[in-house]
């Protein structure tokens, strides 16, 4: 409401023609909705000045009732009015710098969210697996807490074993109240009696998972480790497949200038067994720290399985034959990314992992 003249009979009337100029100065004055509710409320209120003044009318003399009432409506309702009309510009104009405060600069760079990514460790075994799935292989996955029929006996793995002592292994106490029977298993080996059990050959797996050794943590041991193993048992397989494998498998995985060899070893559950070697990755084979300067990194354990084992599992030991390897693939991974110490895997540091 601009400051308009005070129209013709309201300006007459002292009281009321005051009251007309309290208004707009106090609307005029008024910056915000709030501030302009404040007025509605102190002139049209139930005890506001324009409300107070038509009440009291009825105690004028008759002779001004008319008169003031009709004028005191004049102004209530020129009141309401520019009160309405100011809200109204109010309101456009809040709206308006909300607008404008709230506006989204879409220029502006957006928050950055840190991406995770898979373990090394992870990686690595995906890795191995797909090696192998190509291969036509089956991954198959079996319990970390294990008997000991399926970590050590049915493996061909005597009584007298030295990785059976309580020094090597965790066994855990069974309901029986003794440590017998119930252990973590030392390697994933179990894994494959138990799919040979269920599974008649021709048989191609896999197993990837989590071991447990009564280790002391250092630079290359962690009580908590992984591996693959590999198991084949087939008609008429013999160590040239197993080479072939492994050597296709040392080349997929740490590239194809890589040459391997077999030194012989002994595994209570293959017969003949191996250890086989890598060119050494750092050195290419010329002779270094990592591999001691001998050009070769031992990568894994194999050998033919040993008939004995076949029993186990009511395989028919004079048609079938079979080879079977397992890698750890902590090792594989410092070899492949030379990283000092195995530890390093585990202590969860996101500056080392987020490079991989
Ligand atoms: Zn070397």
């Amino acid at each position: 409401m601009s400051r308009e003249p005070v129209p013709g009979e309201l300006a007459e009337d002292p009281k009321l023609g005051e009251l007309y100029r309290e208004l707009q100065r106090d609307l005029e004055a008024a910056g915000s909705l709030p501030a302009i509710e404040d007025v509605r409320v102190a002139f049209l209120g139930r005890k506001g000045k324009i409300t107070s003044l038509l009440q009291g009318i009825k105690d004028l003399v008759p002779e001004d009732r008319k008169r003031v009432g009709r004028l005191g409506n004049q102004l209530k309702g020129y009141a309401e009015r520019a009160l309405d009309e100011k809200a109204a510009a109010m309101g456009d104009l809040e709206l308006e710098e909300a607008l404008r405060r709230e506006a989204l600069d879409i220029s502006l760079p957006g928050k950055c969210i840190q991406r995770g990514s898979r373990h090394l460790l992870s990686q690595i075994i995906e890795e191995i697996e797909d090696i192998f799935i190509g291969l036509g292989y089956q991954v198959v996955e079996g319990p970390e807490v294990e008997l000991d029929y399926y970590n050590f006996e049915a493996l061909n793995t005597p009584e007298w074993h030295p990785s059976k002592s309580l020094q090597d292994t965790f066994y855990i106490e069974n309901p029986k109240g003794d440590y017998q029977d119930v252990l973590l298993r030392t390697q994933t080996s179990p894994v494959q009696v138990r799919v040979m059990e269920t599974t008649p050959p021709p048989l191609y797996v896999i197993s990837p998972g989590k071991a447990f050794r009564y280790d002391v943590p250092d630079a290359t041991h962690s009580p908590m480790f992984h591996q693959v193993e590999g198991l084949v048992v087939d008609e008429g397989i013999t160590l040239g497949d197993l080479k072939g494998t492994l050597e296709y498998f040392t080349k997929q995985m740490f590239g194809q200038e890589r040459d391997i060899r077999f030194r012989p070893h002994f595994f209570p559950f293959t017969e003949p067994s191996a250890e086989v070697d890598v060119s050494c990755i750092i050195c290419e084979g010329k002779g270094c720290r990592v591999c001691k300067g001998s050009g070769w990194l031992e990568i894994l354990g194999c050998g033919m399985v040993d008939p004995n084992v076949y029993k186990y599992v009511g395989y028919d030991e004079e048609s079938v034959s079979g080879f079977a390897f397992g890698m750890g693939v902590e090792r594989i991974a410092l070899l492949k990314y030379a990283v000092p110490d195995i530890r390093y895997f585990f202590d969860n540091d996101l500056r080392l992992l987020r490079q991989f």
